[in-house]
């Protein structure tokens, strides 16, 4: 297979040779063979690249000054240059991670665009004074600005739509960008900015520029930004934080979870099963919100028990790049060492294995891990406390309603969760006492009105809707005094 690969940057509206000599080499997780190379930036291409942003930013033209619509203009070419790289960007990310193939059509190719328009709609449609009727006499009058430039640094597990849950707002409020990608999922990244080149964003506005932590950790601390948006784990996300407390610096932290699918008593696990996969199994088990531990009424838990066991056992586990293919491996060996560490923990700990525990059967490269459930186990259990990003669900008994809802909520993170009823009000009601950022009814969709982000652990800001928005504008007021 020939390989991708790439030898500038995209900084300034252009290609720009690094300054240092390093390669980031990028493996398929199912061959482990090599499939590209990028260069690695050094601090010194960070510079470069928020020099640019800071510079696109702060022109007395330049992109913040630009009415909303100009901007929509070219984001709308932006999202079609896209579009025109949807199969490819789709191939890349499941050749990179091992994302299912079909879900990178629809995650990865499909929704950056969709959330451009989203955003610069928005932003078209925003009044552009709120002007208040004063409590005390006179008028306020309040307008939003964009934040200037932004640090966007992203995983690797849905590395497209996670960019533009940062890049799509930050741009249409009139921001500049420094986007770092992960290590693992580069290759999108650069085809990304190939469409940013194509579509004739204005020299500066996005930047790509990869690197490990340490590029990373430049990059948060950089005086030239104004705003940190992080996606990743919850350890990064404390130390970016904490850096970011010293710097008073805004920032987004969207981190990790250990959700929970409360099954109700009148569940129809049947008619429930390809959803519940949604929730569970997706990505490989790498998705943040995803609902790891399985809560299931005591009355029916061994029906529950066996219907996911079925479900684990009906997935084809294989090439992320054959459409059938449900599993796909996970990211590197170093993150199937991880999950397997937590399947010989659950072990260890007394839990008991229905399905899965092992490497399949027939495959002998790739890092693969088949999907595993544990049963006979409480929340206390190391696999049902700990995130794990990987194929491995805890299914965890309760007597009632009640029960349930303690269970779900005692946990470190609040990201999603789920409840799955017969009655939809009725799930309704449990779901709004779920202490989670997000939480589904018999399905779980990022809907792009509607806020995402998490409590606790899980982070803090959010993403998406207009809340997803303001993020990226500060508040100016001018008080004008009452007339006459
Ligand atoms: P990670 O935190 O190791 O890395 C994420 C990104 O941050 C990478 O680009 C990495 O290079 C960079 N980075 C790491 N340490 C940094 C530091 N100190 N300063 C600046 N940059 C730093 O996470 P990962 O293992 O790549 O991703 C998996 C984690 O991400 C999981 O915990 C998952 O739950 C979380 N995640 C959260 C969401 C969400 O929306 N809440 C979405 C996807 C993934």
């Amino acid at each position: 297979m020939t390989t991708i690969d790439y030898r500038e940057f995209y900084i300034d509206g252009g290609w720009q040779s690094p300054t240092g000599p390093g390669l980031l080499d990028v493996r398929s997780p199912t061959t482990e063979n090599t499939i590209g190379s990028v260069p690695a930036a050094s601090t010194a291409d960070i510079d470069r690249a928020v020099a640019a942003a800071r510079a696109a930013f702060d022109a007395p033209d330049g992109w913040a000054t630009w009415h909303p619509k100009q901007r929509a203009e070219v984001l709308d070419r932006f999202a079609t240059e896209l579009e025109a790289r949807a199969s490819e960007t789709s191939r890349r990310v499941a050749l990179q991670n091992g994302m299912p193939i079909w879900l990178a059509e629809q995650f990865e190719g499909g929704f950056p665009a969709v959330l451009l328009r989203y955003f610069s709609q928005m932003m078209v449609d925003a009044p552009a004074v709120d002007e208040r009727a004063g409590f005390l006499g006179g008028t306020a009058r309040v307008t939003r600005h964009p934040i200037g430039v932004v640090a966007a640094i992203v995983p690797w597990n849905v590395p497209q739509a996670i960019s533009f849950l940062k890049l799509a707002p930050a741009l249409a409020a009139g921001c500049t960008v420094v986007l770092k990608p992960a290590e693992e999922t580069v290759l999108d990244a650069f085809l990304m900015a190939e469409a940013a080149a194509a579509a004739g964003l204005p020299a500066g506005v996005l930047n790509v520029v990869p690197g490990g932590r340490d590029i990373g950790a430049h990059l948060v601390e950089h005086p030239g930004v104004d705003k940190v948006s992080f996606t990743g784990s919850t350890v990064a996300g404390r130390t970016i934080a904490e850096v970011c407390g010293r710097l008073l610096r805004p920032v987004t932290l969207e981190l990790g979870g250990k959700s929970a699918a409360i099954l109700l008593d009148d569940v129809d696990l049947d008619a429930s099963l390809e959803s519940l996969f949604g929730v569970t199994f997706l990505n490989n088990g790498q998705i943040c919100w995803l609902n790891t531990r399985v809560l299931a009424p005591q009355s029916r838990y061994s029906e529950v028990v066996d219907a996911l066991t079925g479900l684990a056992e009906s997935l084809k586990v294989g090439d992320p790049l054959d459409p059938a293919t449900k599993i796909g491996p996970l990211v590197s060996a170093r993150q199937r060492e991880r999950v397997e560490g937590y399947i010989a923990k659950g072990k260890s700990e007394g839990a008991r294995l229905t399905t899965g525990g092992g490497r399949p059967a027939g495959i002998d490269q790739g890092y693969f891990v088949e999907p595993t459930v544990f049963a006979d186990l409480d929340n206390n259990a190391t696999i049902s406390r700990e995130e794990i990003f990987g194929p491995v669900l805890s299914v965890i008994p309760f007597a009632d309603e009640t029960e349930a809802l303690a269970i779900a909520n005692d946990s470190e993170y609040g990201l999603g969760g789920s409840v799955w009823s017969a009655d939809v009000e009725r799930a309704a009601t449990v779901a709004g006492r779920v202490k989670s950022g997000t939480v589904g009814v018999n399905h779980y969709t990022n809907d792009p009105v509607a806020p995402f982000g998490g409590i606790k652990n899980s982070g803090m800001g959010r993403e998406l809707g207009p809340e997803g928005l303001h993020t990226f504008q500060h508040l100016h007021t001018v008080y004008l005094p009452p007339v006459g």
